[in-house]
């Protein structure tokens, strides 16, 4: 029996001097740069939990534990390929994913094809698959005054082996 399942993810890191600002494993030239045990890639940590999520197979918490020094500065899209590697062996193929990322700065729509094309990549999915989509938060709150960047993503999976 075929399967349609839903599933979201959501994460925020702070951002720092000295950091890359990393969005779905494509670096943006700015300031400030996510601060996290992984390289911080807020985008791919959302992602990553919304196809775990969808799939009923975890979190990023629980398989890759920022209290494990095996994840330190590691590669957080290399955490999602190994997530969706899961997913995958699960029977399920990507339908598709929209992400919404939420920062002052710097701007998203010059590098959105770009991160689209590095999550389809990593979740063998077309281009047309997935989205991506800039926001700011006007001023207000931590992301807003520029101390953080916010990361929300939904994704639909086909397939599954189960029923
Ligand atoms: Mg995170």
């Amino acid at each position: 029996m075929n399967m349609i399942r839903i599933g979201i993810g959501k994460d925020l890191h702070r951002l720092i001097k000295g950091r890359p600002f990393l969005l779905g494993g494509v670096e943006l030239p700015s300031e400030r740069g996510e601060l996290g045990h992984s390289d911080g890639d807020v985008l791919a940590h959302a992602v990553t939990d919304a196809v775990l999520g969808a799939a009923g197979l975890g979190d990023i918490g629980t398989l890759f534990p920022s209290s494990d020094p095996k994840w330190k500065d590691a590669d957080s899209m290399e955490l999602l390929r190994s997530a969706w590697a899961l997913v995958r062996e699960a029977g399920y193929v990507l339908s598709n994913l929209d992400c919404t990322v939420t920062c002052e700065k710097p701007k998203i729509l010059p590098y959105r094809d770009l991160i689209r094309s590095s999550l389809a990549a990593a979740l063998d999915a077309p281009l047309e698959a997935v989205f991506v989509k800039g926001k700011t938060a006007e001023g207000l709150g931590p992301v807003g005054e520029g101390k953080a960047v916010e990361a929300e993503a939904v994704c639909l999976l086909n397939g599954g082996r189960q029923c």
